[in-house]
């Protein structure tokens, strides 16, 4: 069957120039990995994050999924663990890592789809990808909504570990992304209240020891986008806004 002989090509590729210096890098790291950050992305083919990242060995734990969502602790009490959950207590308890960063895209599928449902997210039932994105994507619909009876731009306001660390954004001020878009970035942003609302990671970021991100990558320009939460709006990646990226991340 086609396919699989592109990932064996790529094997070979991979033992013939990589594997020296990798397996090098392995066991650097063996005994003292110290990664930076967890990520969550969507499994889309198109967000191949340690390239774009341009990340080394032992830089992150990277969790994928459809639509790049961490399950509220709320919907855990129903259904059981979450992987994501799992993850983020192997990252920030096990490793004592810092920052979680959830990535967001445009065009995204998992979220198209679930921006096609919105008015009927609330039924239950469908197919496991339809069921995943309803179960996780209710927040974000109802998030959507306030976005809209706001104006389309905002403000908006997330939830957060304690009442003086929730934070406003506006979205695409300059309305430059379509809806299904707009959609994503709310999505994106709502994962950190899910995220906080883990007591062990809510206990990490009240003291400090956590910092959450929220990061939107745009596949058909290539740019990258941080959510500033001082300027309330993903700001674009660039040489000129580093510097405010990285305070900003550091000040709440
Ligand atoms: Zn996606």
């Amino acid at each position: 069957m086609p396919g699989l002989d592109k990932l064996l090509r790529g094997v070979l590729k991979y033992r013939a120039t990589l594997r020296p210096k990798m397996v090098k890098d392995f066991q650097r790291i063996r005994d003292n990995p110290e990664p930076k950050a967890v990520m969550v992305s969507c499994i889309d083919s198109r967000i191949i994050m340690t390239r774009l990242l341009q990340s080394s060995v032992g830089d992150m734990l990277l969790v994928r999924n459809a639509g790049n969502v961490v399950p509220h602790s709320d919907t855990l009490r129903e259904n059981g663990v979450s992987t994501e959950a799992a993850a983020l207590e192997l990252g920030c308890v096990v490793n004592n890592i810092r920052h979680v960063v959830v990535c967001g895209h445009s065009d995204c599928k998992a979220m198209t789809g679930l921006f096609a449902m919105r008015d009927t997210v609330e039924e239950t039932g469908g197919s496991p990808l339809t069921q995943w994105v309803k179960t996780h994507g209710l927040a974000t619909v109802r998030k959507y909504r306030e976005l809209e009876a706001a104006g389309g731009v905002g403000p908006i306001t997330f939830e957060a570990e304690s009442t003086n660390r929730r934070f406003t954004a506006f979205i695409d001020k300059e309305n430059q992304f379509a809806p299904v878009d707009k959609f994503s970035q709310v999505n994106t942003l709502q994962q950190l209240e899910n995220i906080v609302s883990h007591e062990f990671i809510q206990e990490r970021v009240v003291s400090d020891k956590v910092r959450l991100s929220a990061m939107w990558f745009d596949i058909y320009t290539g740019d990258f986008y941080m959510f500033s939460r001082e300027r309330e709006t993903f700001v674009e990646v660039t040489n000129s806004n580093y510097a405010h990226l990285v305070a900003d991340a550091e000040c709440w």
